[in-house]
């Protein structure tokens, strides 16, 4: 059984784009990613810290914008449609969730498709879903990286999906299509889930309940992907998956924290990298 450690193949990926990044500045060209941050959500302005250290760790620039609660749905559309236009700025990033007067969707779909580093965009998600992307939606992004890094095949296995969100569960299961996986996705109302479930090669857990995938409902030798991350009532951080009881029969397994949840930042610093070299045509 190997735990798949997360921190470390983030950390080989920052690296692989910071020695590209070096390649870049000799050519005069910095990769430059664009944060916007609306209000004062403390777990966001956590999530936005650690974008920027990370940015300044792979040599991207990165532009700050820090909003108050109040910003108007129009100000906000203006900020994009200026980023949009400036070609210095490869990358576009609104931290999510905005105050309830914006649109989502409205202000997602205003990013630049080619500057959509979350992969968020439906033109992103389409050409995804036709095996031809481009910016892949980051951790479901990282958790195919973590699947590969760890030596295993995709090729032909029964790939189990728990989860059908657009920003998990539906393009994790797309990507595992593209790489050859035979695909099942799960939800809320899929029946004998545990039987399904006992049939993966590598599963993939994007449920949002804490320690919903137990032991028994797994096989011998299975690869499991752990997406969760559920705040328990002591303060700690825990998977969909009952590490204790799945752990045991797991051929690899990823933990939580420590496994899917650092590959986010480092599949957003790759889309960073791909975006500014499509956008120089390099
Ligand atoms: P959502 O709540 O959007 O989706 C949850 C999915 O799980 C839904 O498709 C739902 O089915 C399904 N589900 C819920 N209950 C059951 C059940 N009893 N049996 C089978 N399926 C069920 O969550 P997200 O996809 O946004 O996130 C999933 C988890 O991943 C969360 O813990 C979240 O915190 C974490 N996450 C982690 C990230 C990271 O960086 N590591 C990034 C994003 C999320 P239905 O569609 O029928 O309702």
């Amino acid at each position: 059984m190997a735990i798949i450690d997360g921190k470390q193949i983030s950390t080989d990926i920052k690296n692989e784009v910071k020695k590209e990044v070096i390649e870049l500045l000799d050519k005069g060209i910095q990769p430059c990613l664009a944060v916007i941050l609306v209000g004062e959500n403390p777990a966001s302005q956590v999530y936005v810290r650690n974008k920027k250290r990370a940015c300044e760790y792979c040599g991207i620039k990165s532009l700050s914008y820090e909003l108050p609660e109040s910003t108007s749905e129009e100000e906000l559309l203006a900020l994009i449609d200026s980023l949009n236009l400036d070609p210095d700025c490869n990358g576009i990033l609104v931290q999510l969730p905005l105050p309830k007067h914006i649109d989502e969707d409205k202000v997602l779909l205003r990013i630049k498709p080619e500057k959509d580093v979350d992969g968020f965009h439906p033109y992103n998600v389409g050409l995804l879903s036709i095996g031809k992307a481009q910016l892949k939606a980051c951790t479901p992004a990282g958790c195919i990286e973590l699947i590969k890094r760890s030596g295993v095949d995709i090729t032909g296995k029964k790939c189990v999906v728990v989860g059908r969100s657009n920003i998990v569960g539906k393009p994790v299961g797309m990507l595992l299509l593209a790489e050859n996986g035979t695909v099942i996705t799960c939800h809320s109302k899929t029946k004998d889930l545990a039987e399904v479930c006992r049939q993966a090669d590598i599963l993939v857990a994007a449920i949002g309940k804490p320690k919903f995938i137990t032991g028994d409902m797994v096989s011998d030798g299975v690869v499991v992907i752990d997406v969760g991350i559920n705040r328990m009532d002591d303060g700690k951080l825990c998977g969909d998956v009952d590490f204790e009881s799945v752990e045991p029969k797991a051929s690899h397994i990823t933990p939580v924290p420590g496994g899917v949840g650092p590959m986010t930042i480092a599949m957003l610093m790759q889309n960073c990298l791909i975006a500014c070299k499509k956008q120089k045509a390099m």
